[in-house]
């Protein structure tokens, strides 16, 4: 397995349930480690920008308003196969699906509102990592 790097957002129903603690911890207990973050209100372009590839989607609008509606915490998370660790900490996107003792199926309330973001992919998340972070920002293990 190799290390990798992934970008993950606690988005802003998580954020106001005042969980970051827990779910850092849980990163941290997965081996996953946090070698960036941050805390942003975004604004609509940067959520738009941001989930581009769903514009076409009839979720869009409300998936925008929501990511909007509060402050997000952003980091980078470094580990051993760390994009599928992540996911699998998540959970699946729709809470009621996701497996007991994971961060959705634990705080999220609905499909519209699931408490984090993970990147999909090694190239998405190079991607994602870019758009929020300069590479002086992320201080990695590897470097
Ligand atoms: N989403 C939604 N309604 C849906 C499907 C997705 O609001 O029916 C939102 C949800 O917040 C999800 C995001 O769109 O996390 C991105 O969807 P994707 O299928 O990429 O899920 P993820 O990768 O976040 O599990």
């Amino acid at each position: 397995m190799a290390v990798e790097q992934t970008l993950s957002i606690i988005k802003p129903d998580a954020v106001a349930k005042n969980v970051i603690g827990d779910i850092y911890s849980r990163f941290e207990k997965a081996g996953l480690r946090i070698i960036a973050a941050k805390m942003k209100h975004l604004s609509r372009a940067e959520a738009e920008g941001f989930y581009a590839v769903h514009r076409e989607r009839p979720f869009f609008g409300d998936l925008v308003s929501f990511m909007i509606s509060g402050p997000v915490i952003i980091q980078v998370l470094e580990g051993e196969d760390a994009v599928a660790k992540h996911r699998q900490i998540m959970g699946a996107t729709d809470p009621k699906k996701a497996e007991a003792g994971t961060i959705r199926a634990d705080f999220a309330e609905s499909i519209d509102e699931n408490a984090v973001h993970g990147s999909d992919s090694l190239e998405n998340a190079a991607i994602e990592m870019a758009y929020f972070f300069a590479a002086t920002e992320i201080a990695p293990r590897t470097r």
